[in-house]
């Protein structure tokens, strides 16, 4: 599951290093970054030289997520307020998709299944686990559970950073040279990621605490 942001171009990274990836699925649901998102994945696709899909989701559009809903507005989450748990929390309930992650994973596992892949990986992590249950090793696990039922297969949900902060992320991108230039994890749509998002925080975040040199190489207004 690509989304193209940093956590998913991680776990392509690694997922091509460690397995023999099949296909990288990235889902349009009507998301304002729906466009910048497909592009960094296909691009992303291309440097890790694999085969990648787009799945139109629009009926995810009845929800009144402000990702997709532009009659509201995305927040903004200050750096300094990004270990807030209500301000989290709130962030979070206002761009929560109903769902969402779940609609992915099965997906993702019934192209697993048709392509007989045993794994299903997405840029799950801990940072974001806090705030989001369906990033979380429970989720995965409980997904793997159904998959058992669900596919002949068995497919896993796996998330190679699954236990790991953004910073640690952060330095595995670094270490492993994902093209940072490509990646997209604002919920914004602009020319550039937009730097006032809750991602685009825990992005540039990620990266002053780690190589601070290298946040021009990010399409983000700092
Ligand atoms: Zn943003």
């Amino acid at each position: 599951m690509l989304s193209g942001g940093l956590d998913s171009a991680v776990n392509l990274a690694i997922a091509a290093d460690k397995t023999d990836v099949v296909l990288a699925l990235t889902f349009d649901y009507g998301q304002r970054s729906a466009s910048r998102e497909i592009n960094s994945s296909k691009e992303l696709a291309s440097h890790y030289k694999t085969a990648h899909k787009t799945i139109d989701l629009p009926w995810f559009n009845d929800s009144d997520s402000a990702l997709s809903d532009t009659s509201k507005t995305i927040p903004k989450l200050d750096i300094k307020d990004l270990d807030d748990t209500v301000k989290t929390s709130a962030s979070a309930a206002s761009v929560w998709v109903p769902n969402r992650n779940g609609v992915f994973v099965n997906i993702s596992a019934s192209f697993a299944e048709m392509k007989g892949a045993g794994l299903v990986v997405g840029g799950f992590n801990a940072e974001e686990g806090l705030t989001f249950p369906d990033n979380t090793r429970a989720f995965t696990e409980a997904a793997t559970g159904m998959f058992r039922y669900s596919t002949l297969n068995a497919v896993t949900l796996t998330g190679y950073t699954i236990d790991m902060a953004k910073t640690e992320i952060a330095k595995k991108a670094v270490e492993l040279a994902v093209p940072l230039g490509l990646i997209w994890s604002c919920y914004e749509g602009g020319d550039l990621m937009c730097g006032a998002c809750e991602p685009c925080s825990r992005l540039k975040r990620a990266f002053q605490e780690t190589y601070p040199e290298l946040v021009p190489s990010l399409r983000i207004a700092i």
